[in-house]
């Protein structure tokens, strides 16, 4: 597939405003500042896309772009916002749910997480929502580079222990990712091609 040739679709506030449940989608989801738009922009080479999602007033909803005819991203804004009220977060939230739970042509979430700080409150809900949906989950551990190659793979670990030990691990893989050296590009678009093209 051609991530580079990847365009913009359409926003939608709720599922029911969502394109037509058809083809393969795969999402992406992370809290804010987790390095959501650098990545989708190191995997398209497009830095408008990632600042749609950034436009204000577009951060509750749904983006998706599309690859092809049948093939789509989506990004799944980050609740991480301060500012956001407790009752924006909640409907959100049940719109992500009901998003996660009924699409039916979603194929797996792409989860980020910075790699100084993995597995927070978000990450656990997400990872929670996509096991119980049975979802394939693909975590990319995000900004790599502020670590040592050893530490980095320490985390990566710890973060698979923590999965385990969880029960979190059932179709969840892993992998170091950096938008600024341009690192684990190639394993991201192998698992997004594994579950795009079937
Ligand atoms: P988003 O809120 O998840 O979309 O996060 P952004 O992509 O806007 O990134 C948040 C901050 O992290 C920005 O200051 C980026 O420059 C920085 N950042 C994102 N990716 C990387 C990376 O791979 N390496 C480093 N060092 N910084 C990054």
């Amino acid at each position: 597939l051609n991530y580079r040739a990847i365009r913009f679709l359409t926003s939608a506030p709720t599922l029911a405003e969502c394109p037509e449940d058809s083809g393969a989608e795969v999402a992406f989801a992370g809290r804010s500042n987790a390095g959501k738009s650098s990545a989708i922009n190191a995997l398209t080479g497009n830095s408008k896309l990632a600042r749609t999602s950034k436009t204000p007033g577009r951060t509750q909803l749904i983006n998706f772009f599309s690859l092809s005819e049948q093939q789509r991203l989506v990004d799944l804004p980050g609740y991480g916002y301060a500012k956001v009220a407790r009752v924006m977060k909640d409907e959100w939230q049940r719109h992500l749910a009901a998003y996660l739970e009924q699409r039916q042509c979603l194929r797996g979430l792409v989860l980020l997480m910075d790699i100084r700080q993995p597995l927070k409150e978000f990450d656990l809900h997400m990872l929670t929502w996509a096991v119980e949906a049975g979802l394939p989950v693909h975590c990319l551990l995000t900004k790599a580079d502020k670590l040592k190659h050893g530490p980095a793979n320490n985390i990566r670990f710890a973060v698979e222990k923590a999965l385990r030990e969880q029960g979190l691990d059932r179709e969840v893989t892993l992998q170091l990712f950096s938008s600024t050296r341009k690192t684990g590009i190639d394993t991201l678009e192998r698992k997004l091609n594994e579950w795009l093209i079937s």
